[in-house]
């Protein structure tokens, strides 16, 4: 993924960061931003040899108060008296005493632990005697130094497991991004050819989703479309059939119904004779003629003649 323009700065913050607290938990302590201070090309902070500033001191000699590496340190205590200089690694060198600003004579040695006092905390025997912080609550400096010391050990530890979260916590947005958006993914396939291959995201995958859901309900819409138009298909089908039939029907009717009208009409110019004769069918023609009459108008009243092709949807 590629990096942002705040990504670099963070990363650069963080690597600050980390160098502070390397050398919080790992520098000799009380060395950092001292004269004899210098910046190595590796970062590392290195100190000179008295001697010769081409050397890198390695020890402290706490008599002569000089920075020295191996070779003069020898070189330079060779003499009986000299040769009885304690040095030290320096790592060990003790820290080089603070006067009192008012007793300058005098070493810091204690710190005053009154509330009123915090501002300027540090005393010699004199200031805890009988100066301005005569029968103070105080402990000694060195301790105090190291208790300051391990509590600030203790936060950077503390710093240094909240980037560690806060780092893990940006990799595991990235991750949930990338997640989403999905991309190219660089596989290897059966015979060792490495080509790159499309990884869905969920974004894509829900896409996916609605699309299948839609074209199936598509489908599904289309199938119901076509049951309804064949059942409306039926129904024009059955209605049709049935006014046909009703037209025949209409068309026998009529022509039985003119048939007997001219047979009345025959009669009626027949002599007196044939008409009596007649008398019986004239007869049952009528109550033939009734009866249809009958039947017609009551299919008439019940046969709503309608073309309207009735649609109801049910949900
Ligand atoms: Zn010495
Ligand atoms: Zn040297
Ligand atoms: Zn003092
Ligand atoms: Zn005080």
């Amino acid at each position: 993924s590629k990096i942002g323009d705040s990504g670099v700065w963070g990363l650069k913050k963080n690597f600050a960061l980390l160098e502070l607290l390397e050398r919080l938990q790992n520098g000799p302590a009380g060395q950092c931003g001292t004269a004899e201070e210098a910046i190595g090309l590796s970062g590392e902070s290195i100190i000179r040899c008295d001697e010769d500033e081409a050397h890198v001191a390695s020890v402290y000699c706490t008599v002569c108060a000089t920075h020295l590496c191996a070779d003069c340190s020898q070189l330079t205590h060779s003499t009986k008296t000299l040769a009885k200089h304690r040095r030290v690694p320096l790592a060990d060198k003790p820290h080089e005493k603070t006067m009192c600003s008012q007793h300058q004579v005098h070493a810091i040695e204690f710190v005053c632990l009154e509330e009123g006092c915090q501002a300027s905390p540090l005393m010699c025997c004199v200031c805890k005697e009988y100066g301005k912080h005569q029968g103070h609550k105080h402990s000694v400096l060195e301790p105090e130094a190291n208790q300051i010391r391990a509590s600030i050990l203790d936060m950077a530890h503390c710093i240094r497991t909240f980037t560690e979260e806060i780092s893990d916590y940006s990799r595991k947005l990235v991750g949930i991004v990338q997640h989403i958006e999905g991309g190219e993914q660089i596989v290897e396939d059966g015979v060792g050819m490495a080509h790159t291959e499309h990884v869905p995201g969920t974004a894509e995958n829900a896409r996916s989703c609605v699309r299948a859901y839609f074209s199936d309900l598509h489908e599904t819409l289309c199938r119901q479309e076509e049951m309804a138009l064949s059942v409306v298909d039926a129904h024009v089908r059955e209605k049709l059939i049935w006014l046909r039939q009703q037209q025949e029907d209409m068309t026998i009717l009529l022509s039985q119904v003119s048939t007997a009208c001219l047979h009345c009409e025959k009669t009626l110019q027949q002599d007196d004779c044939r008409v009596v004769l007649a008398k019986q069918e004239i007869t049952r023609l009528l109550e033939t003629l009734q009866k249809q009459q009958q039947q017609f108008t009551e299919l008439a009243d019940h046969v709503q003649l309608d073309a309207s092709v009735p649609v109801t949807f049910t949900k």
